[in-house]
């Protein structure tokens, strides 16, 4: 499995140890023509408005618009990927979410369809405050959702590169296992 990791700025190396370590075989993304062949994608946490600025300056915004496997977006990658920029998850989100004051904490989460608590690690981090009927809420923090899939695209408000725990990722992994399995 071949899954591009979007390399601009931002937590792309932990994405991408992670991703290795459950044996896919990982592409920084810098360019659009690096998105050619990619079974999958992961858009990073960092800084949404400036990772914004970088793709459109290397057109990587149309690319990633019209890149048709799976995506995963994290923190700023779920801020990227909502309704009001690039469009690909039909939810609207709010930026820094949490407060000045909360701005990074761990929480526990309880993820739909998993028995145990996964440990969130939330660093300045949205949350959806608008999700359209077709988006299926994984989980939430105090009534807010925190993780959601709408088809191919999964986005989680949190940072779970940043943990030892790769069940989300497994997750994703399926999701693109599935994806390949459907266009075969
Ligand atoms: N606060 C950042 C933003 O609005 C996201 C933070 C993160 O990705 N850890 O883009």
């Amino acid at each position: 499995m071949k899954i591009g990791v979007l390399a601009l700025q931002g937590a792309f190396r932990e994405h991408a140890a992670v991703l290795r370590r459950l044996g896919a075989e990982v592409v920084e993304v810098r360019l659009p023509e690096q998105l050619d062949g990619l079974d999958g994608l992961v858009i990073p946490g960092g800084e949404s408005t400036t990772m914004m600025r970088l793709m459109g300056l290397y057109g990587l915004d149309d690319a990633i618009r019209d890149f048709d496997a799976p995506i995963f977006g994290t923190c700023a990658g779920m801020i990227v990927l909502d309704r009001e920029r690039l469009g690909l998850i039909d939810v609207g989100v709010e930026r820094n979410a949490f407060g000045r004051q909360v701005a990074s904490f761990e929480a526990p989460l309880a993820i739909d369809g998993e028995e145990k608590p996964f440990t969130g690690v939330f660093i300045r981090a949205p949350w959806i405050v608008d999700a359209g009927p077709e988006v299926a809420i994984l989980a939430e923090v105090e009534g807010h959702p925190v993780l959601a899939r709408q088809g191919r695209i999964l986005v989680a408000s949190f940072h779970p590169e940043l943990t030892d725990d790769t069940r989300v990722h497994e997750r994703f992994l399926e999701l693109v296992r599935e994806e390949q399995g459907v266009r075969a």
